[in-house]
Order: C-alpha cells, then structure tokens, then sequence
C-alpha cells in the first residue's frame, strides 16, 4: 500500500499558487491591492513582456517592518484577518493571506519596504519561495515589489500563457478596473517602458475615466447618481446618441469590486429601449453599493462574478436611475455650456488640472426608500432628439414589427385570424421550384424598411429587407470558400477593445484577416485596422470589429461553431440596413430571392417576409 505522505511546502505552495497566480494580471491584482489595502495615494506599476519577465509595482503605503518582511511571504500571513468572524465584515480586498506566498512560489521576486516614520527600510530577495537574508536598505517610504521570471519553475503553466501582448493587456484591463474603483488613488502604468495609463487621483471618477478609458468615451457620458432602498447607483453612462458596437465598456463595480453581470447589463440596457440605436450598447461606469449582507462576496479572487441575496432591488435601482439621467437630459436645461466647451477642447493636462480645481464636496446620501435622481450638469451639450430608430408599423397594421429589447431585437408578430368561411385562394407553396408565373409586382416600400409586392395569386407579401439580404449575404459568405476581398483604408481605423476582447483578437489576427480584416496590435487595447471586407460600410467597421472580438472572446472554447456566429456578424453589418435608401434594381434582387423560396428566415431565425391574402385585407376592412 502506497505511504500516505504530507506534501512538502514547496509542493503545496505550487499547488496553492496555481489557484491565485493563474497569469500575470492575477500578480498584477494581488500586488495592487495589497498597495491599496496598504494605504496608499499613488501607485507605480511597470511591466515588461506583458509581465512574464518583469512586474513591479511600487506604493507609498504603509510599508512593512524589515522584521516582517519573510512572515509576509508565509501562508496564510496576513494582518487582515484574525478570526473567522471577520470574514463576514471583509474591510479589505485581500483576505486570505496567500497571496504573497503563491506569488513567491513561482517566480523570484524582491521586496523593497520602508515603513511610514521609519529611519531606514529593508531589502528581501526570494526565489522559487525560498527566502533569503533580510537586508537593511536606504528606500522611499512605502513598498515596491518587483517579481521577475514569473513561472521559472513551473513550465506546465508558462504554456498556457498567452502572446506577451495579450497578457499585458489582460494587465492593463486590470489596472483600468482598479483606478476606476479608486479614482482616489492615482494609478500609473509602464508597459515596456511606454506610459499607457495615468490617473490624477484627484477623488473624480470622472477623472479617472477620463485618463483610463480615453477621451472619446468620456465626451459623451451623462453622470448618474440616485437610489433605491439601501442600493445606491452612481457613476456615468453613455449618451443615447453615443452607443458602442459591444458591451466591452459597460463597466460595474458591487461596493467597489470590478464585476461582470448579466443582471446589472440587462438593467442598464432596458432603461437605454427605444432610445439607443439598433445594435448599438450603452456604455457606463457604475458604482453599485448595497449592504454587505445582501451580497456574496465570498467567492474566489480571481473572479469577477457577483451573487445578490435579491435581483430585484437592484435592477430597479439601476434600471429606475439610469432612467431618470435618461429622461432627464431631454428636458430643456441650460447648464454650463462654456464649461462643457472647455471640457470638449481641453488636454488631459488641462483636464486633470480642472478637476483637481472644481472638485464638489463629497455628494449626500439621497434618501432610502425612493428612487432619486439628481439630473447633474452634463458634460457636453447634445441635441434635442434622442428618439433614434422609430420603424414600428402604425398601431393595428398586422406586421411583424422589430422591437428592441434589452438591446436585442425581438419581433412579435400579429398573426391576423385564421378564416372562419371563405374558402382562400391557395397559398403559394415556398418550398416549391419557382413559380413559372410573372415575378412578384413590387408595389413599393414603407417605413424604409419594408417592400410590399403582389403576387399572381392576389396576395401580399411584406418583405424585411434587411433581414432578407443579411440572409443572402450569409449564404453567399457561408458558401464562398475563398478568403474575402479586401479593401485597403487610408487612414487605418483604432477600435478600443476590453481585455478579453482584445486578447481574442491578438491570437486570432489571422482568423480575422480570413474575414476580411487585417488588424494588428496598437498596445493598450487598441487594434489598428488596415483593411476592412470590400463590402463593409466604413462607419460600421470599428463596431463589426469590436463585435467580432467579442465573439472571439466568447467562442475560444469552439472556434468551429465560432465560425457561424462571425459569419453572422459580417452579413449583418454589410447587408442594407432597415432606414437605409435601396434603388428599385436592390429591390428587385432581393424580391426575386425571396419569391424563389430559396430565404426563408434571417440568419437569427426571423421571418424575411410575411403573407397577407386578400381574405386578411377584406377581414381588416369588415369585408369579409
Ligand atoms: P493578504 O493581503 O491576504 O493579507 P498577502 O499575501 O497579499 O495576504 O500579504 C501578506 C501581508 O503582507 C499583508 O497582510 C500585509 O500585512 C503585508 N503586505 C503585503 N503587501 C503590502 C504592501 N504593499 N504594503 C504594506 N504591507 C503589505
Ligand atoms: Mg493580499
């Protein structure tokens, strides 16, 4: 019988650091979040070959005692959390004292510590967990940690590390989610030796948006701030008349952790219905606290997932505010506009300067119990209508009208009633080979989104044309084994992506560039793009690409059935558009498909067209 054996600490350190140290950014976590359990006002983070060789990160916190430095390395070392009751009261990011131990574990690593007031600091090096001699040393008040050659020792791990450029991007999104839940804190990073991200620090979240996430985005935000019951939402969204071709930007934070939800997504995107356009995402950067009790924070650090004791209150918390931001800047209001321009024509110098300057005092707690909204001063002056896509039929037009939902598009259909006498006129088969009888007669087209034909048995059909061509479309590229034209772009287009996103994109350029795309790496989750398919519209490329990454990101464990759903994403953007002008001969093209029976549904299942007898004409008129 085998020996039952205690693994040796090396051994169970490994194992251990396998959980918390899974890539660079996880080091990136840790380490910035002991900074700012630490106390810090500034941090400094640098990486070299997306953290694989070289990450530091250098606070002015606390500091740790030269004494202490090798128990900090030590498992479940901390000075966070002493009994198992303070588990249920986490003040603290870290919590579980492990994460310095699994850092050490694989990598070698030096630590650098002054203590606040101190005279002199100390020096620690460790390798492979291994401490060595701790040395006294003149340093900056604070701690700089600097961890080299991550995953030295454990070449089982170091294969599942991505390109050097998606790793340090994956860092960067790390680094944004931190300086955007502490705008408090100025956050600097180096990436290869280039400055990539700088907050002020100065307390605004504004700021901190501004400096992480880009000007372009933080010129078209509207602030949000109200409550509901003991849920309190701020933060910014996007302008109706802004939105983004993904939900890469639509950034929460559950009492200052970074985490993605469907729930808080779906809040955000219903208050947007009817006023964003199709296909198009709010954006926001969204601070939702509610009582510690009323959500799981115990889950594992690593994660980024969030578990509410009640959905409810906090979708409306968020749906109800947004809301009320929303409709809100529809009302006449004539605030700041000198200060909006400044805003708009501003560096980010100057930015940083201003906020620092106009930095209101710290807002009031709104009322518990009601839904209140504060419509803040907006950024920038916008236009009057938001009403973007209007293309509902007229009220009791039996049709199959698109609504957007959630951000989704659903069709209901009004399914006109069955007849209960009259014998109808037989219906066109589909299925059949096509009629030898005249071509449909197009009649015209309504709500630029519609055409109406007649066929030879007196009945109508309504044909959606986009749903018809993007159908096309998708057959042909589906059908068309060779790599798709290419046109080349004068100016090469940046599309800002999310980590994962941008991650996907990197280790799948050539995919893309099958797709029609040729793209490369722009550092700081930005993909230049040269080329795009001949048969993309310019002003939908950056939003194709974005949503193709997504899909990339998404589909990483199946790129076979990956393939169908960017097929998906390439008819769509380059099939006509409902809203859009089609000349009669576009016209004619799509009926003459569409007659054949070769489309039946769009490439999401939707119905391309929809029969209305002669019988179902007469029934609406009380003909019949
Ligand atoms: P945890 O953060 O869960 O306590 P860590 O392994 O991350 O565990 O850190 C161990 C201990 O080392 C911390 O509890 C803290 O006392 C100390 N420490 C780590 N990083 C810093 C820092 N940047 N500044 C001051 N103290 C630190
Ligand atoms: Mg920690």
């Amino acid at each position: 019988m085998p020996e039952i054996r205690q693994l040796d600490k090396h051994v169970a350190d490994l194992i251990a650091a396998g959980e918390v140290v899974e890539r660079p950014a996880s080091v990136a976590k840790e380490l910035l979040e002991n900074a700012l359990d630490a106390g810090t006002s500034a941090i400094v983070a640098e990486i070299e070959r997306g953290g694989l060789t070289y990450l530091r990160v250098t606070d002015n916190g606390c500091g740790i005692a030269p004494d202490q430095l090798p128990t900090a390395f030590l498992r479940h070392a901390t000075s966070k959390l002493r009994t198992a009751e303070d588990l249920a009261a986490i003040g603290t990011l870290g919590f579980r004292g492990e994460a310095l131990a699994a850092i050490s574990a694989v990598s070698r690593v030096d630590i650098l510590s002054r203590q606040t007031g101190s005279d002199e600091g100390a020096v620690l090096h460790l390798e492979g967990g291994a401490a060595g001699e701790v040395r006294p040393s003149g340093c900056p008040e604070g701690t700089t940690i600097v961890v080299r050659d991550l995953f030295y020792n454990t070449p089982a791990r170091m294969k599942f590390m991505k390109k050097d450029s998606a790793e340090g991007t994956a860092v960067t999104g790390i680094v944004t989610h931190l300086a955007l839940s502490h705008p408090e804190v100025s956050f600097k990073l180096l990436r290869d030796g280039a400055e990539v991200l700088h907050t002020p620090g100065d307390g605004q979240l504004q700021s901190a948006v501004y400096a992480a996430l880009g000007r372009d985005f933080a010129l078209h935000l509207l602030p949000i701030r109200g409550s509901g019951g003991e849920v309190q939402v701020n933060g910014f969204v996007t302008e109706p008349l802004h939105g983004h071709g993904t939900r890469a930007r639509q950034i929460f934070f559950v009492n200052g952790r970074f985490v993605k939800s469907q729930l808080l997504s779906a809040a955000l995107e219903e208050a947007y219905r009817n006023q964003i356009m199709k296909g198009k995402f709010p954006g926001c950067v969204l601070h939702i606290s509610v009582p510690v009790r009323a959500v799981d924070v115990n889950v594992h650090p690593a994660k980024t997932v969030v578990k509410f004791a009640a959905d409810k209150p906090v979708f409306d918390a968020v749906y109800y505010t947004v809301l009320d931001a929303l409709n809100a800047q529809n009302r006449p209001a004539a605030p700041e506009k000198r200060e909006s321009a400044f805003y708009q024509s501003m560096t980010a110098e100057q930015f940083r300067a201003h906020a620092h300057q106009t930095a209101p005092p710290p807002a009031k707690k709104p009322p518990v119990g009601s839904y209140t909204s504060r419509p803040a001063a907006p950024i920038v002056p916008r236009g009057q209508s938001t009403q973007v896509r209007d293309v509902a039929p007229a009220p009791g037009v039996p049709f199959a009208a698109p609504v957007v939902s959630g951000g989704r598009e659903v069709t209901y259909h009004i399914t006109p009633p069955a007849p209960a006498k009259k014998p109808e006129p037989e219906p066109v088969q589909q299925t059949m080979e096509p009629p030898a009888e005249a071509p449909w007669r197009i009649v015209g087209e309504v709500l630029k989104t519609y055409i109406i034909c007649e066929d030879a048995h007196r009945t109508v059909w309504l044909i959606d044309k986009h749903a018809a061509h993007e159908r096309i479309r998708f057959d042909a590229l589906k059908a068309n084994t060779e790599p798709m034209m290419s046109q080349f772009l004068l100016t090469p287009l940046t599309v800002d992506l999310d980590a994962d996103s941008c991650a996907a994109a990197l280790e799948n350029l050539a995919v893309l560039e099958q797709f029609g795309f040729v793209c490369e790496d722009f550092g700081g989750g930005t993909l230049l793009v040269r080329q795009i398919p001949a048969d993309i519209r310019l002003e939908d490329a950056a939003a194709t690409v974005e949503e193709l990454a997504r899909k990339l990101a998404l589909g990483r464990a199946d790129p076979a059935g990956a393939r169908d759903e960017l097929l998906h994403t390439v008819a769509c953007k380059s099939a006509i558009k409902a809203g859009m002008d089609t000349s009669p001969a576009e016209m004619a093209a799509l009926v003459k498909k569409v007659q054949s029976g070769e489309i039946q549904y769009c490439p999401h299942g939707r119905p391309v067209k929809y029969r209305l007898t002669e019988y179902d004409i007469e029934k609406m008129f009380k003909r019949a």
